[in-house]
């Protein structure tokens, strides 16, 4: 019978204990599975082993979902701080590469680094790398972590995890057979007193109306291609002024356009300040949208990947709209 759960490498447990301080350090644009990765690991090397921790993440702190988060990352690290703190080693969860890491990554140079990942395309760095791509959460593998370390979550931390990992995976909608290891895990962290439901409410609870407005919005000038085989939409600056910023539920907006009879791939296009725009690129079969997103300069998983480019959003829409549409002939004509 196959393992139930990937196993951890002797060299991650090691590098956990050797050092004295541990940074950790999570992505740009931070989703709550990377700085769920953050807290849990810092929050567990804290406890157990008595390890100092500092968080770090430059933002921005736009997703409703994660800024009860917010306050407990630096956005960058003082050397002065850096020379004080005693045998300082630095943890890096969920980034792809060490571009995902942003400007907090010149402050961390020459100190050793392990990189804990479950990104498909990207670049391997630092001095231990610890990567499963078929982990549905760094929290997954972070939980794996401290269970191989001798430890079960405290209930803080499993209240933690569990937040990552239902955002990692649409509150479990995107897990598919074989997903025994994740939920056997998960159920451990419900015994530690983890509850489904607040991971619920803090995934898709306290809107305002107004954001049920925006997603209308968004629905109704969704442009679909082929059939409806492909949705994308885009959401202009002139839309998070009327909204309100905090109205963004992309994972809503996702959750309503795959119910659509025949639909395979969704994308959202994000004007943002300073001439740059974001795509969102969502699949829900075989076709990869990682291989979009890299066209783009961007990257992440098969099935959710993402991108930030300048360019006006008309004009990237368009570029998008064309890339699903070669991404549809491809698949029909492998
Ligand atoms: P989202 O659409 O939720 O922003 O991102 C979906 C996935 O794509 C995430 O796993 C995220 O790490 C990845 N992703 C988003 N933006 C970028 C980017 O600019 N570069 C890379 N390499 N991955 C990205
Ligand atoms: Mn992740």
């Amino acid at each position: 019978m196959a393992a139930l759960h990937p196993s951890i490498p002797r060299e991650v447990t090691d590098f956990l204990t050797a050092h004295k301080t541990y940074y950790l350090a999570a992505h740009l644009e931070p989703d709550g599975d990377c700085l769920a990765a953050a807290l849990g690991l810092g929050m567990f090397l804290n406890r157990a082993h008595g390890k100092f921790v500092r968080y770090f993440d430059a933002g921005p702190f736009d997703r409703r979902e994660i800024q009860h988060l917010a306050r407990q990352f630096e956005g960058r690290l003082d050397p002065a701080t850096r020379a004080e703190d005693p045998d300082p080693a630095v943890v890096v969860v969920d980034c792809s590469g060490p571009d995902r890491v942003g400007p907090v990554a010149e402050d961390l140079v020459g100190l050793p680094t392990l990189v804990i990942d479950h990104h498909a395309t990207g670049e391997p760095f630092g001095d231990v790398q610890f990567v499963d791509t078929s982990a549905a959460a760094t929290c997954y593998l972070i939980q794996l972590i401290i269970e191989e370390m001798g430890e079960t979550p405290t209930q803080e931390e499993a209240e933690i995890l569990l937040f990552g990992i239902a955002t990692d995976t649409g509150y479990f909608r995107h897990t598919e057979a074989r997903a025994a290891g994740l939920f056997a895990a998960v159920s451990r962290l419900l015994l530690a007193g983890a509850s489904p439901k607040l991971a619920h409410q803090q995934m898709f609870g306290g809107y305002k109306l107004a954001s049920r407005f925006l997603l209308a919005r968004l629905i109704n000038r969704a442009q679909v291609l082929e059939d409806g085989a492909a949705i994308v939409t885009w959401e202009t600056l002139s839309d998070v002024e009327e909204f309100g910023r905090g109205s963004r539920d992309s994972d809503t907006l996702y959750e309503l356009l795959f119910a659509v009879d025949g639909v395979r791939m969704i994308g959202l296009i994000r004007e943002e300040p300073d001439g740059k725009c974001a795509g969102s690129l969502r699949s829900i079969d075989t076709i990869d949208v990682s291989k979009v997103a890299l066209v783009f300069g961007g990257g992440g998983h098969r099935r959710a990947a993402g991108f930030t480019i300048s360019g006006q959003v008309d004009a990237i829409r368009d570029q998008v709209v064309d890339e699903f549409l070669s991404a549809l002939k491809r698949s029909s004509n492998p």
